[in-house]
């Protein structure tokens, strides 16, 4: 079994070329968690996938739980996917007019997202959000919005207030470069906590234009939203006159056909989608109501467009892994929840054995092992964490060929490649990096 022994990795080629990556790309790297900084060691370079499997450029196999951060529900190189692909790109790659897969592609996201009634297509989460909050600023006539502290919606200006994700493992505040201005019309609250909400409102009544949050948070590891909180935000908003924005980049698709607000069943008045509506291309979309939607140019006052938006191979490659998913609902979704919670438990009986501090959060296809005692709610629960023992953690799995996300802030996935066989392999691997990671 590859696992149980140390591969031993050889990591000659990813060196080298990690060398050239970083004369050329600040840190080597085009997004930064990708760097590994946040765990130490070498990030293997990729030259291919299949399945749940993925290969470095010196030939190491590794069974992937980061899933390219979340778009990889059906694994790699899916063969509808990659068929969708070829064949919109034998007809070129992008039009910038107006195609039928657009529509395709908008139907299949409108009969499965609750909320949604029109929406358009972006070509990231980033984009999502950023014109989400431009639409719902024009819909309330409002300035403030609320974020919470550790969800990461993205890297426009005004969402890098507190954020999760790299920004929350590398440490920083914000980002350098956002106007305190700007920054200024940031509420950022701690998650799970109502009396700050309603405090906010209290402070700036009739001027706050949305709350975004992510209903299940994944961008500091993986936080559940408290029971009723939804609820409660939900009602105050109604309440209020405000928006209330789900971003679903990372739980649509994947906590539930529907997303999040179908598996904890509120209706937000708008959503942003990205990673999985792509199949693993660039795309992301927000929407809502149809009332608030048409606030968009060309029938509305609310500019927001771009080149490569609805690209044909996107388009085509979210089209197949849809249709997908909305054929197999049923299984995928209980297959998803099985084995997830047979590899998050799994492994963390394996910590509790050997005398490990490990706390667990997992909805569905998304889960995060923490390294601490106390439940894991929020922000400064999460950040309470050990993060050199997961570092540790993280480099013994890596060596046993297992890929997990190289930060304790991120959420790991499983994609319905994933067995029952990878699955037993993975807890294997972690008793035996638990047994040899000294305290
Ligand atoms: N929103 C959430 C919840 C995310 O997890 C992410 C990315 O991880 C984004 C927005 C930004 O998406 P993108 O990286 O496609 O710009």
């Amino acid at each position: 079994n590859l696992y149980l022994e140390p591969m031993a990795r050889n990591l000659e080629r990813s060196l080298a070329l990690q060398k050239r990556a970083e004369a050329l790309l600040p840190g080597g790297v085009d997004s930064p968690v990708r760097a590994f900084r946040a765990v130490g060691g070498e990030p293997p370079f990729v030259v291919r996938g299949a399945g749940a499997y993925l290969w470095d450029a010196d030939g190491n196999r590794y069974l992937d739980y980061f899933g390219s951060w979340g778009p990889m529900v059906l694994g790699h190189a899916f063969p509808a996917v990659v068929e969708a692909i070829q064949q919109a790109a034998a007809k070129s790659a992008s039009f910038g007019a107006s195609t039928p897969a657009e529509g395709d592609l908008a139907e299949l996201v409108v009969e499965a997202v609750p909320s949604i009634d029109k929406l358009r297509f972006v070509s990231s989460g980033t984009e999502a959000t950023m014109s989400a909050i431009r639409v719902a600023r024009a819909f309330t006539g409002r300035k403030y919005i609320i974020k919470f502290e550790g969800c990461y919606h993205g890297h426009s200006d005004g969402l890098l207030v507190k954020a999760g994700s790299g920004v929350a493992t590398f440490g920083i505040p914000g980002s350098a470069g956002v106007p305190e201005e700007i920054a200024h019309y940031t509420l950022a609250l701690p998650y799970n906590d109502i009396a700050s909400v309603e405090a906010a409102f209290e402070a700036h009544r009739g001027e706050i234009a949305c709350i975004i949050l992510e209903p299940v948070v994944g961008n500091m590891g993986c936080v559940l939203p408290a029971g009723g909180y939804l609820e409660t935000l939900r009602a105050i908003t109604l309440r209020e006159g405000a928006l209330l924005i789900f971003d679903e980049v990372m739980t649509g698709f994947r906590v539930a056909h529907g997303g999040a607000q179908q598996r904890y069943g509120i209706v937000p008045d708008m959503t942003a989608l990205g990673k999985i509506i792509g199949g693993g291309l660039p795309c992301g979309a927000f929407g809502g109501r149809a009332e608030i939607m048409n606030l968009l140019a060309p029938l509305g006052p609310v500019y927001q467009a771009g080149t490569l938006s609805g690209n044909p191979l996107a388009m085509a490659a979210g089209m197949a892994t849809l249709q997908h998913l909305r054929q197999h609902k049923t299984e995928v979704y209980a297959r998803l929840e099985a084995l997830s919670a047979m590899v998050a438990d799994g492994i963390t009986a394996a910590a509790h054995e050997a005398g490990l501090p490990v706390v667990t959060n997992r909805v569905g296809a998304m889960f995060t092992w923490f390294f601490t005692e106390a439940p894991v709610t929020d922000f400064a629960s999460a950040a309470a964490s050990d993060t050199a023992l997961f570092a540790r953690f993280h480099h013994a799995m890596m060596e046993a060929g297992i890929w997990l996300p190289p930060s304790q802030f991120e959420a790991a996935f499983l994609s319905t490649a994933h067995t029952e066989a990878d699955i037993s392999a993975t807890i294997e691997a972690a008793r035996n990096a638990f047994a040899a990671i000294e305290v």
